[in-house]
């Protein structure tokens, strides 16, 4: 089994090659062909199961089609956004995503708190299409209107359970009320907690793909 099975842009697909992937992990064998489609996930998965190129290839394949090459920052808002709990795992995984769109016109950054605000919000003007961010930090920004959210088309929750062990439901909250409805979302988490499945009923369309 290999990865040309799911319709990949060739552009990601190169990547994949230069990344030296040859197979599909499990996660990634049941999670790219549902986001392709657009469904929405509830995703079991710890780090290390190859989780983040099983939601950001094909989240990559979702926004592509659509990809400017204008300088405008306005032709590039935000269409993917990416939440989790840490600046470790945020940069981590902004890290994997722009490997994955190395040869795609998208823009990719990343931004997290503990660090001077003014050149993240440099680049969010600039325009990204696919966002990594912790959820304070995001909203410092939102606050000071440099970035704007009315356009994200794919949402995931990387580690949704220790966000929520971090206390950070009401920022995830109010994030998720600024997107449009009509949004993909994607959640995954090493637990399947009480809390954890209450988000989900909240902000997953009914029934998402159960992936574990
Ligand atoms: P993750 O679980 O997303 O943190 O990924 C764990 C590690 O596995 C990362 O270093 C990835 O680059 C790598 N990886 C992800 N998918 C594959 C794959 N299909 N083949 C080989 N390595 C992979």
């Amino acid at each position: 089994s290999s990865f040309d099975q799911f319709g990949l842009d060739p552009r990601i697909l190169s990547a994949i090659a230069r990344m030296g992937y040859e197979t599909p992990t499990p996660i990634q064998e049941k999670a790219i062909p549902v986001v392709l489609k657009g469904g929405d996930v509830m995703g079991a998965a710890q780090t290390g199961t190859g989780k983040t190129a099983g939601y950001g290839l094909p989240l990559l394949g979702r926004i592509l089609p659509k990809a400017n090459t204008s300088a405008s920052p306005a032709r590039h808002p935000v269409r993917a956004l990416i939440l989790a709990p840490t600046r470790e795992l945020a940069d981590q995984v902004s890290t994997n995503l722009e490997a994955y769109a190395k040869d795609t016109p998208l823009r990719v950054g990343v931004v997290y708190g503990g660090v001077d605000i003014r050149p993240q919000a440099d680049m969010l003007r600039r325009g990204v299409e696919v966002l990594t961010a912790t959820p304070g930090r995001l909203l410092d920004h939102v606050a000071q209107r440099s970035v704007n959210l009315s356009q994200v088309e794919v949402v995931v929750l990387d580690e949704a359970d220790r966000m929520l062990d971090m206390g950070f439901l009401p920022d995830i909250s109010r994030i998720l009320q600024l997107l449009p409805a009509s949004r993909q979302s994607l959640m995954f988490s090493a637990t399947f907690s009480p809390e954890i499945k209450k988000l989900a009923k909240q902000f997953l369309k009914p029934d998402p793909a159960l992936i574990e």
